[in-house]
């Protein structure tokens, strides 16, 4: 039988405490032990089962991140209060002064600022190459690179991973490869095709609501327990946590996913074709056009599609923001930052999302001033939707009527 991520999330079952259909959720900070042996065999890591202290780990955390590890096909996962709080531990995990990493450029605003800003402080180096060209990032790898770092689709250019091509460099270097899988749940399953360690913020299309963030790591459980060590984890130790009444709520949204994952495929595909067909420079993996696109589709879970993520270039910062201004008056969808929700939303990312990276570099890499990121709602009627958008664009001029 082929991998699954949404029938294998579809397949778990558990209950409440008094037979709820839903799990129940813990609302505790800490537990009680019967003896005091128990007590000392879980503070060693030793008592399988057993509860300490719930930025360790809750009842409701461990639910959810089964769950999320049954969609990516690890053996376990831990969540966290937010990507970034799943991310950083990461790094840090693996990596330690006079380390080094290789990661893609064309990555999260908030990952770049990490790894370029922050992670130097601690001796931890980073070099940002075009993730797209295997040769490149060979030649990148020194004997100290401990990470192969990407997106399995970036934010915001859109490019596309060959998780398979950067497994094996990954293993003929012996590092680990971790890969951001945030724009493409359900669609690709980075671990399936080579990935050691798979993260996501929970916060965009796994929760889907723009109610929370949220975050996890799937990975081995060797992994997972190093992260949550009581000595020397960096989830436990840099206490990122997630509420278990958050944890509970996001396993509810989690089981509409491939639903919702489907209707944004479908709309973004109607878009993007329309779109390229009235000359606009749009991006989308799922068009011929896209260089990945053939990529994409020998990694992809085909029937989720391509994803809800798509840009367009309307020429400059000023007509992006018209015309994004004008969309949000006609109710087309918010002029917000984030991506997954059930309205569309908009940015530009070159002065928001984007904008930890320096301007010379966001042109090196093809961020234009006017890049729109589209984040496609799960409208009903998205031939209507179109009709009204391109409305707007003739209204301000981005295209010709
Ligand atoms: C939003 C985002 C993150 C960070 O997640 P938070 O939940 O905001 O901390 C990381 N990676 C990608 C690709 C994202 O879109």
């Amino acid at each position: 039988m082929s991998f699954n991520p949404a029938d294998n999330i579809q397949d778990l079952q558990y209950f409440g405490e008094f037979g709820g259909v839903n799990p129940s959720i813990s609302d505790s900070s800490t537990y009680t032990f019967l003896s005091a042996k128990t007590m000392f065999d879980t503070f060693e890591g030793n008592a399988d089962g057993c509860y300490l202290y719930s930025r360790h780990s809750t009842p409701s955390n461990l639910y959810l991140g089964k769950a999320l590890a049954a969609m990516e096909g690890t053996e376990t996962a831990n969540v966290a209060a937010s990507g970034m709080g799943a991310i950083t531990p990461v790094l840090l995990q693996i990596c330690g002064t006079g380390d080094h990493i290789v990661s893609s450029r064309t990555i999260y605003g908030g990952t770049y600022a990490f790894l370029k800003n922050f992670t130097p402080r601690l001796g931890i180096k980073t070099t940002f190459v075009d993730i797209t060209k295997l040769d490149v990032v060979e030649a990148a790898i020194t004997k100290n690179t401990k990470i192969l770092y990407c997106e399995s689709v970036s934010n915001p250019l859109l490019e596309v991973a060959d998780i398979k091509g950067l497994s094996a460099l990954a293993k003929k270097y012996n590092l680990k490869l971790v890969v951001d899988n945030t724009f493409s749940p359900l669609s690709i399953s980075p671990a399936k095709l080579g990935a050691d360690v798979v993260c996501h913020s929970l916060t965009k299309f796994i929760n889907g609501s723009s109610d929370t963030v949220g975050g996890v790591v799937c990975g081995t459980q060797d992994f997972i327990n190093e992260l949550r060590s009581v000595n020397d984890g960096a989830s436990m130790l840099l206490g990122s946590t997630m509420d278990s009444l958050r944890a509970s709520s996001i396993l509810k949204n989690l089981r509409t996913l491939h639903i919702r994952m489907k209707q944004h495929s479908f709309n973004a595909a109607y878009l993007a074709d329309k779109f390229q067909a009235d000359g606009l420079i749009t991006v989308y993996p799922g068009l011929e056009s896209h260089p990945s696109h053939q990529l994409f589709k020998s990694m992809m879970n085909a029937e989720y599609g391509f994803g809800g993520m798509l840009t367009i270039d309307a020429g400059s910062l000023e007509k992006a923001n018209e015309l994004m201004e004008l969309m949000q008056h006609k109710n087309l969808g918010y002029l917000a930052v984030s991506l997954g929700f059930y309205k569309t939303l908009f940015s530009a990312p070159g002065s928001s999302t984007s904008s930890e990276i320096p301007v010379e570099e966001q042109k090196e890499m093809g961020l234009t001033d006017g890049l729109i990121r589209f984040s496609i709602g799960l409208d009903n009627d998205i031939a209507r939707t179109y009709q009204i958008m391109k409305a707007c664009m003739i209204e301000v001029g981005v295209l010709k009527k």
